[in-house]
């Protein structure tokens, strides 16, 4: 018992320093970098300059403790860090993570909040809805345009 503990602190600990140490990072994770890549420029096919720099983001790919949470956004005093869950990140397939990365810069680099709203077909109007319980999420090649479109006000 006192092993799974003092493990339990250790564990405990090194995610603590992790956690610390976010805060020096700078820059987007690699792996991250080509869904920013398009973002970018699906805001620019819409007039939009989406300067990651001038906006202070950075963002990484860690363990989230929170099971339901895939992604965030964090904004502290206009230094915007976004997080995606690793385990959710390795498991999602292109579109999946385009979806997480489009909907953190939503926040991120947009501003926006979550909508809600559902269509007639109990589809997700917006790539903004807070949960998937609210709607269908129906992301795909056929509906992306039309999405991205929400999603950057047009
Ligand atoms: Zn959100």
């Amino acid at each position: 018992m006192t092993r799974i503990l003092s493990l339990a602190c250790i564990i405990l600990i090194s995610s603590l320093f992790i956690q610390c140490s976010d805060d020096n990072e700078t820059g987007i994770h690699p792996d991250l970098q080509d869904y920013f890549d398009r973002f970018a420029f699906e805001g620019a096919q819409r007039g939009l300059v989406i300067d990651y720099e001038a906006l202070n983001i950075t963002a990484d790919i860690k363990n989230i403790i929170d099971a339901s949470v895939l992604g965030e956004c964090i904004n502290q005093e206009g230094n915007r860090r976004i997080i995606v869950d690793e385990d959710k990140w390795d498991n999602f397939n292109d579109a999946d993570r385009e979806f997480l990365i489009f909907h953190e810069l939503g926040h991120c680099a947009l501003g926006r909040g979550h909508t809600d709203l559902v269509n007639p077909d109990g589809t997700c109007v917006s790539l903004m809805h807070s949960t998937l319980e609210v709607c269908d999420r129906n992301y795909n090649d056929d509906t992306r345009a039309d999405l991205l479109d929400e999603l950057f006000g047009f």
